[in-house]
């Protein structure tokens, strides 16, 4: 496996570096490897490299159809090293290799194709428009730049997503970058960084600092990044957006959530039971949008959770880079522990342990697949974003009784309703507060689609057509076409 150890990804090289952070791989519980503490030097150096390429315009004078081909041969090879990817970000942060296979990466891939068609679109407006009275010739237009250097910070649960979906938005943008990711999963973002290279990115116009404290916060603060998008937890998108408020910059934040995947007893029990399990339990639980709520309607309340026990209890729990593991390990020992400490004060707070909770063998970070039921939306495992294999089972009567336990939350970023009956799933569809609404299906996401929370789950929307807009600045030009010069004195 290629580790890029030791190194920051600037000028468009690999540049050793002193200071080093151990990675440690969840599986197994032992070093993988050491990667780098990136400094706020680190960051100063980077930041003016992309702003001397944004003055340049190294990026946006290369001519826009071979912008897009660079990042349409980025995305393929991601898809021809699979094999690569998979191993590293399964090592770092254990996904398992069939998860990385069949979603991070095809996804991955199909949204730097989806930037790069969006590069040669057209994104200003030309209009003519005339002034009352008698000098009334003018040519007006709105011009779409780049808002100059991006600042990209991401979590550690899609090592390889997060960061395309942030280089991806910020290049098709013509926004030089500077992408800071989770000292848990830096070497699957400097192995991105060497495919962008190899694809084509000039130098300087995209730097790959990993790191933590420091280096994040150094990002943040610099006043030469006026933009700053950051995927992580509610409370750091919360400190980011203060720091950032200091030179006003244009900042997008992807941030948590704890969504309600409800199900309605007009729908097949097996088929109920799949969808929640897809819901939750993908990735060890570590997904934003995860369907942490199931709320089932006590008219399959009973069917839905004996045979939820009985699915669960068949999952396998084990080595992330083993292709028969359901469920990996969490990303690290802190994750580990509160995880346990959620699951320690579900079993306190009254709910009933359906199944899971213990201990699982090996010594990798490991939690096995646990499920509460009786859960009232008060608990906190019902209120608080575990962000583990933890799914609160909520039973309710009503339909207006779904709508008010799935929206009392603070979080906002999806949700999911399964039933027959269209017109109930049209009013969920509307009346849910959250940026994506399933029906009858649960994690669907398609790059061509805006994806973003309502509520404490963000601000801005990633992906679809807006992705670019938070990268842009927008400038009136009025060219006054008369003859005669302006006569009001
Ligand atoms: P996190 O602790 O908030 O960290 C996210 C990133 O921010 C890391 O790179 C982190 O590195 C950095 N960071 C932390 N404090 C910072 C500061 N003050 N200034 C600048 N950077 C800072 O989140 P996480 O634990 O990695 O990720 C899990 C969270 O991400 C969950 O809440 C999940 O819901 C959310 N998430 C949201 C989405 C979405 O699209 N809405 C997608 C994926 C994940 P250091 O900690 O080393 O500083």
């Amino acid at each position: 496996m290629k580790l890029h150890e030791g190194v920051i990804f600037l000028d468009g090289k690999f540049q050793k570096r002193g200071t080093t952070l151990e990675v440690i791989n969840p599986s197994t519980a032992q070093l993988l490897g050491h990667s780098v503490e990136g400094s706020a030097a680190d960051i100063d150096a980077a930041v003016e490299l992309a702003q001397a390429a944004h003055e340049s315009r190294a990026w946006t004078r290369i001519d826009p159809l071979e912008r897009t081909r660079i990042l349409g041969r980025a995305a393929q090879l991601i898809r021809e090293r699979e094999a690569d990817f998979s191993a590293v970000m399964s090592a770092e942060m254990g996904m398992t290799l069939n998860f990385a296979g069949w979603m991070e990466i095809p996804m991955a891939a199909n949204a730097l194709d989806f930037f790069g068609s969006l590069i040669a679109q057209p994104k200003g407006v030309t209009a003519p428009f005339s002034l009352a009275g008698p000098q009334g010739d003018y040519l007006a237009m709105t011009l779409k730049q780049p808002v100059g250097v991006a600042g990209l910070i991401t979590p550690w649960n899609f090592p390889l997503l997060m960061p395309v979906w942030k280089v991806g938005a910020a290049l098709a943008a013509g926004c030089p970058c500077v992408l800071k990711p989770a000292p848990q999963s830096p070497f699957t973002a400097l192995l991105l960084a060497e495919v962008l290279h190899e694809a084509g990115i000039p130098e300087g116009v995209l730097s790959v600092i990993p790191g933590s404290d420091e280096a994040g916060k150094a990002l943040v603060a610099h006043p030469g990044v006026p933009k700053i998008a950051f995927t992580g937890s509610t409370e750091t998108g919360k400190h980011i957006m203060r720091s950032a408020a200091d030179h006003l910059k244009r900042v997008t934040l992807e941030l948590g959530g704890k969504s309600a995947n409800i199900f309605f007893d007009d729908t097949d029990v097996e088929e109920a039971v799949s969808g929640a399990l897809f819901g939750i339990f993908l990735n060890s639980g570590q997904v934003c949008q995860a369907g942490s709520r199931v709320l089932v309607q006590r008219g399959i309340y009973e069917a839905f959770t004996a045979r939820l026990k009985e699915r669960v209890e068949e999952m396998t729990v084990g080595d992330a880079g083993d292709f028969t593991s359901d469920i990996g390990p969490v990303v690290s020992r802190e994750q580990w522990e509160r995880v346990r400490g959620y699951i320690a004060q579900g079993k306190q707070s009254g709910a009933t342990l359906l199944t899971g909770g213990g201990n699982v063998e090996g010594d990798g970070f490991f939690v096995p697949p646990t499920v509460f039921t009786g859960v009232t939306a008060e608990m906190p495992i019902a209120a608080e974003e575990i962000f583990g294999p933890v799914l609160a089972v909520i039973p309710f009567d009503t339909e207006e009784e779904a709508l008010s336990i799935a929206n009392r939350t603070l979080y906002g970023l999806a949700g999911a309703v399964w039933t027959r009956d269209i017109k109930r799933a049209l009013r969920f569809a509307r009346d849910l507060q959250a940026g994506t609404v399933w029906v009858n299906t649960y994690q669907i996401l398609s790059p061509t689609l805006p994806f973003g929370g309502f509520k404490q789950s963000g601000l801005g929307r990633e992906l679809g057509p807006q992705a670019l807009e938070p990268y842009l600045e927008t400038k009136s030009v009025i060219v006054d076409l008369n003859d005669t010069p302006m006569q009001m004195f």
